[in-house]
């Protein structure tokens, strides 16, 4: 994984190439490295799916604004095991996988089905299984270091009675007899300009290539059943609410041996009892004593993967911002760390005994519990509160 090359430098295209450029370099390759036409290279195999996944990317809006965003940390999964995840967090869109012949979401359907059929090669339509979209709830424990995480979906797989073919036997799949097993038809018109050719896809089979004149009897002819299926991931540390990482061919399998669709995850972060998140850094709210705000104090500070003791100076005033570098939250692409934020108030007591007032009186006499702010004090004060009702 970590040897992955950059999509755009997959597909041969600059950072700033529109989606029709996009589309043309991929077809270009697709049509180069396709396994039927490089039978048994596995060089050409490798390119053609590396292709095919930059393109997946790179032609969906938002997967390309996220990974422009994120690299390939936004839009991977890994494998593993990890912590518990809640059916109810689970909801799934099967959507499409029996509506059409293609999948509208991935980009094949449209691809294969423009240049096979322009170039009346031997491949028939691929199919892609929908995706699967999960929400996936983190903790900032889990976020600050990274997380193996293991679901279980209930997702379309192939049959097991018939092997995903969706017929009762072999012998029941037969070539389609109205376009003869290349699943586009061909219409000749005549016209003053002459002949033409139009070339559209096989009303009866779907583009298959094949029909099934006796259909299994557990999918019904579909190849595809529901089952359960336990799903391993990395999530990388950084991660942020509202991220989808996409773990790559573990959505729903599609009919007739296709491409698998994806597992996306969306990230939720649970709200954490101590800390606040700002990006990468966490905020902190820190209520100190008169005392010691007066005389400065060290106090521990509860961060993420262990305490931090950091040191109040004498004198602090109430709203002093005090940073501590590199103590927040891992950046998504590895670049370093944010820092843990403290937000420093001094805590006034609202009920005192009739002793403490009195002790509170006598420091009212006192010379120095005069306010006599200089002109930085009132300048950051006003700052501070101008930053609060933007
Ligand atoms: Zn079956
Ligand atoms: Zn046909």
């Amino acid at each position: 994984m970590a040897e992955k090359r950059d999509y755009y430098e997959v597909l041969g295209v600059s950072k700033d190439a529109s989606a029709d450029e996009i589309k043309k370099a991929y077809r270009k390759l697709a049509l180069q490295y396709h396994p039927d036409r490089n039978p048994g290279d596995k060089a050409a195999e490798e390119k053609f799916k590396e292709a095919a996944e930059a393109y997946d990317v790179l032609s969906d809006e938002n997967k390309r604004k996220r990974y422009d965003q994120f690299g390939f940390a936004a839009e991977q999964g890994g494998g593993f095991s990890g912590g518990g995840f809640s059916m109810e967090d689970i909801f799934r869109n099967f959507g499409d996988i029996f509506g059409g012949h293609f999948s509208s979401g991935g980009g094949f359907g449209d691809i294969f089905g423009d240049f096979f059929g322009g170039g009346g090669s031997s491949g028939n339509r691929v199919e892609r299984g929908s995706d699967i979209r999960i929400r996936l709830k983190l903790t900032l424990e889990e976020i600050m270091t990274g997380v193996d995480k293991k679901v279980k979906i209930n997702k379309m797989a192939p049959c097991p009675d018939c092997g995903g073919k969706g017929a009762a036997s072999d012998a029941d799949i037969k070539t389609c007899p109205d376009c003869q097993g290349s699943g586009y038809v061909i219409r000749q018109a005549r016209s003053i300009f002459g002949i033409t050719q139009t070339q559209s896809v096989c009303s009866r089979c779907g583009g298959n290539g094949k029909i099934i004149t006796k259909p299994c009897r557990k999918c019904g002819g579909s190849g595809l059943v529901k089952a359960p299926e336990e799903i391993h991931f990395k999530v990388p540390a950084g991660v942020a609410e509202g991220m989808t990482l996409t773990v790559q061919g573990k959505g729903n399998a599609a009919p007739h041996g296709g491409i698998n669709g994806d597992l996306q995850v969306l990230i939720e972060e649970e709200p954490h009892k101590e800390f606040v998140r700002d990006g990468n850094d966490l905020m902190y709210p820190l209520f100190i004593s008169i005392p010691d705000a007066i005389n400065g104090c060290e106090v521990e500070i509860p961060a993420i993967g262990g305490k931090i003791k950091v040191k109040i100076p004498a004198g602090c005033q109430s709203g002093k911002e005090l940073r501590v570098r590199g103590k927040g939250i891992p950046d998504v692409n590895g670049y370093g760390r944010g820092d843990l934020m403290i937000y420093v108030q001094v805590w006034i007591p609202s009920r005192l005994a009739s002793e403490e007032k009195k002790l509170v009186e006598k420091l009212k006499e006192c010379d120095s519990f005069k306010p006599i702010p200089s002109g930085d004090d009132k300048k950051s004060f006003l700052s501070r509160i101008k930053g609060f009702f933007k």
